[in-house]
């Protein structure tokens, strides 16, 4: 891959794929309804996508169900061979990886480079995973009398997974790869801002030759194809990223149907804390990026940037001098920012600048829309933040970075945990004592000292607190799709 060129984008990227996709076939909805799916860099609609709602999500369950029977060709296939389907569905990512960012930047609007990089994550964990499909085993057990005990890793079943619109390829690989990787069979809901990319992906799951109702998926709204997903009595497990409020109300409809396995990957409030023996300039491009990239739009973002009252000053500064060089505007070009993803989002990022002004934090720059068209915001940076203030508090998931001071580790730590979330958190400091101090004290998932948003396919990713439940990725992601059997055998007689 390190060898490969860089891909050129495709302006205009045709889109191929509509319909909602059930036992390898592309179908209309029950319905016969639509949604349009629009370009957030222009405000225009690029397509109407077919609207599955409860009477599509039964029949794309009834299609998993039937591939996850027993005998069937799925549930017989040697797990080396889900390996090798994975490991070719990633070859055809990598074919297609120009066309794909492409149209990730059509409908998502983020810059196409940012779109490439996503791509090149997607293959990766899709690699990382067919690694795993043959090496997910359990144990021989010594239990106490006569008794051959052994566990199995079994999959779990039927997975309805519901994916967000801010890393919308990316999400999908995170919640197909282990699921199929272990035998597990995938109904999946996109966001209905962003369909395009999953159901392309669709086109290549049956062209690596999955076999029909392994992945399915059903395009629409949460409340509808989303909720007959989480409270289905036939799905096994729901595997959720997107708002908390959101994974509040699947948690219920998991629990209140049939107990479904729950993994939630929602919101957070990252802080982000700067002693004041960092190495600034790395501290401030950090901290910058943690803030903006993806155009703030993601759940890590560094959104409490704490800084030492001894540096405060400088630092401010030099966030601002490097946020007011951002570039925004048309994703095709080399911009470090796109728009936002639509009118709803852009109108809530607004407001919350708004109240940052109005409850007293100081603006540096920013704090404004970019144009009439699309859905473009600036570079924001608030300085004097104060923990009470709303920016403080809830997610902005828009370019937005807000600067607070403080004077020790002991305040700082009880700052950064004041919050319902426990997503991530980053330390920067030269002094390994600092670092350790703030890395046990600070509650959340992922901690980074001296660098920020470093996220892999081998290790885990999930939050604290209401920021959710269960880990993707890494060996702990596997755990989220395997139940553990726990087999015994009489047998005649012991020998250890
Ligand atoms: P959301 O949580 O409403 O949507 C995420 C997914 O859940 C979408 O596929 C949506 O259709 C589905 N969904 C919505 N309601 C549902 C329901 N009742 N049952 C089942 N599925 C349902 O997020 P949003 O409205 O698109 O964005 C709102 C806020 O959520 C953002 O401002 C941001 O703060 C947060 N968000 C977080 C993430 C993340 O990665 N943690 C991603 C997207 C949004």
């Amino acid at each position: 891959m390190a060898d490969s060129p860089t891909p050129t984008c495709i302006r205009n990227p045709d889109v191929k794929y509509t319909q909602i996709f059930i036992n390898n076939e592309w179908v209309n909805s029950v319905s016969g309804r639509t949604f349009p799916t629009m370009n957030p860099a222009t405000s225009e609609k690029i397509i109407d996508v077919q609207e599955g709602d409860k009477a599509d999500v039964n029949a794309a369950v009834a299609a998993a169900k039937a591939a996850f029977e027993l005998n069937s060709p799925w549930r017989q296939m040697d797990a080396s061979k889900r390996g090798l389907l994975l490991f070719r569905l990633a070859d055809l990512v990598e074919r297609d990886i120009a066309y794909i960012a492409s149209l990730e930047t059509l409908d998502n609007g983020k810059p196409f480079h940012s779109a490439v990089n996503d791509v090149l994550f997607s293959i990766k964990v899709f690699r990382y995973f067919a690694g795993w499909a043959d090496k997910n085993h359990g144990k021989t057990i010594p239990v106490d009398g006569s008794y051959f005990c052994y566990t199995r890793h079994e999959p779990v079943g039927i997975c309805g997974q519901i994916i967000p619109w801010n890393y919308p390829f990316v999400m999908l690989t995170w919640k197909i790869a282990p699921a199929v990787a272990l035998g597990n069979v995938c109904v999946v809901k996109p966001a209905e801002q962003t369909p395009l990319t999953a159901l392309y992906a669709c086109s290549l799951i049956k062209e690596a030759g999955f076999p029909p109702g392994v992945v399915n998926m059903v395009p629409g709204y949460g409340p509808t194809a989303g909720a007959a997903l989480s409270s289905h009595p036939d799905v096994n497990k729901v595997a959720f990223t997107g708002s908390t409020e959101v994974g509040q109300i699947i948690m219920q409809a998991a629990g209140a149907s049939n107990l479904k396995r729950t993994t939630l990957e929602l919101g957070g409030k990252s802080p982000n804390v700067i002693f004041q023996d960092a190495d600034i300039d790395k501290a401030v491009e950090y901290a910058v990026n943690g803030a903006m990239s993806n155009m703030g739009q993601c759940c890590v973002a560094g959104s409490r940037t704490f800084v030492h009252e001894d540096i405060y000053d400088e630092f401010v500064r030099r966030c601002v001098e490097k946020v007011s060089k951002r570039t925004v505007g048309d994703p095709w070009e080399k911009n470090d920012n796109g728009p936002q993803i639509d009118e709803e989002q852009l109108k809530k990022v607004l407001s919350l600048i708004d109240k940052g002004k109005t409850e007293g934090a100081k603006l540096e720059c920013g704090g404004g829309r970019i144009g009439d068209k699309g859905y473009f915001v600036q570079p924001t940076v608030f300085s004097n933040v104060q923990d009470h203030m709303t920016i403080a508090k809830e997610e902005i998931f828009g370019p937005v970075q807000s600067l607070f001071k403080f004077k020790t580790m002991e305040e700082v730590l009880r700052r950064a945990n004041d919050t319902t979330y426990g997503l991530a958190a980053a330390v920067f400091t030269n002094d390994i004592n600092t670092a350790m101090t703030f890395t046990q004290g600070v509650k959340a998932g992922s901690v980074w000292v001296n660098c920020y948003e470093v996220v892999n396919a081998q290790s885990p990713f999930g939050g604290f607190k209401m920021s959710g439940l269960g880990r993707e990725l890494g060996e702990y992601g596997l755990q989220q799709y395997t139940e553990i059997k726990n087999v015994v055998v009489k047998i005649p007689v012991k020998n250890s």
